[in-house]
């Protein structure tokens, strides 16, 4: 603590200072950490409410710091993004999930729908001019059908998105790669505006599920959430609804006619192998 006359001090604050330091810290490290391995990705399964299925899962990454521990992606995309080594970091977990989902297909040949992958984008990455060739590229070498991608974009990205930034989206698209519009509900954006965006999933945020956690449920969040989902079907897009934690809120969500849902309820983000297994128990 610092003197500053009188008797009042500065105290400081040594958390402000930590985050500093690992800020910086992790900036420089991140091109040789993706050099080095230390990422990883985890995967939460994706359930069709209908009937329990799993249908694929989303990929999460993680950081494996060597001093610091796990890093969850919160500490460490937003500091990807602002120098631009998201493009590199995406890229990898793209080619990632893609082989996983390939896997996962060759590990179950013929056990209903394929079982698919959804990739996090970020706007930085939007707006990369490779983004569309290596979206190609890797469906390409890793043998993957388009049809088994879903690319999750959220939001806020697509606001104001001019023509530049939706034509890739669009390609993309007509590649036969799902679109997904990610936190659905958190932005301002104009329901009307799921009318031209190239987009084939509305991912509910779960803030919608809040009231639904026990029975009987909140009736407006109810309403609201009927709302949406009669327009998003009206318009052809399949809903999921993200961070179901209790079996009220899956039971709600399931009533209101939600398509798909993920959260802790049905398992947390974990290895590959999980998914594998739950895969299996599902199947009986
Ligand atoms: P998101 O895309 O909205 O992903 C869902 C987040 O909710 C994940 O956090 C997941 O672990 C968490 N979650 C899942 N089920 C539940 C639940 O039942 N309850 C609650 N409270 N949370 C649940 P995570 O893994 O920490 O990821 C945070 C965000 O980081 C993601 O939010 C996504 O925006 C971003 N992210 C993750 N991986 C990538 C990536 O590879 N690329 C990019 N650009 N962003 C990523
Ligand atoms: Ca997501
Ligand atoms: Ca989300
Ligand atoms: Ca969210």
């Amino acid at each position: 603590a610092k003197e500053l006359g009188g008797n009042r001090y500065e105290v400081a604050d040594p958390d402000a200072d930590a985050r500093a330091i690992t800020r910086h810290g992790l900036t420089n490290r991140l091109p040789e950490a993706l050099e080095r391995g230390e990422f990883f990705v985890e995967y939460q399964p994706l359930i069709g409410l209908e009937n329990g299925a799993v249908l694929g899962a989303e990929a999460l990454v993680r950081w494996g710091h060597p001093v610091h521990g796990v890093l969850g992606p919160d500490q460490f995309i937003p500091l990807a993004e602002s120098t631009g080594q998201i493009v590199p970091l995406g890229r990898w977990v793209l080619e990632q999930a893609a082989r996983q989902a390939r896997t996962w297909q060759s590990e179950h040949p013929g056990a209903g729908r394929p079982p698919r992958v959804n990739v996090n984008l970020s706007p930085i990455q939007l707006h990369h001019r490779d983004l569309v060739a290596e979206v190609a590229g890797v469906l390409d070498e890793t043998g993957l059908p388009p049809g088994s991608l879903c690319l999750e974009v959220t939001e806020s990205a697509l606001i104001g998105a001019d023509e530049d930034a939706l034509k890739p989206l669009r390609r993309i698209a007509d590649l036969g790669v799902a679109i997904a519009l990610d936190d659905f509900g958190t932005g301002y954006s104009n329901l009307s505006s799921l009318r031209w965006l190239p987009v084939s999933v509305l991912k509910l945020d779960r803030a919608f599920t809040r009231g639904m956690r026990r029975h009987p449920a909140d009736p407006v969040d109810l309403k609201i959430v009927e709302g949406i989902v009669s327009l998003a079907h009206s318009l052809d897009l399949t809903v999921t609804v993200e961070g179901v934690e209790t079996r009220a809120q899956a039971e709600h969500l399931r009533a209101l006619g939600c398509d798909h849902g993920q959260g802790w309820y049905y398992a947390r983000p974990g290895p590959p192998e999980a998914l594998h297994r739950l895969s299996l128990a599902d199947a009986g």
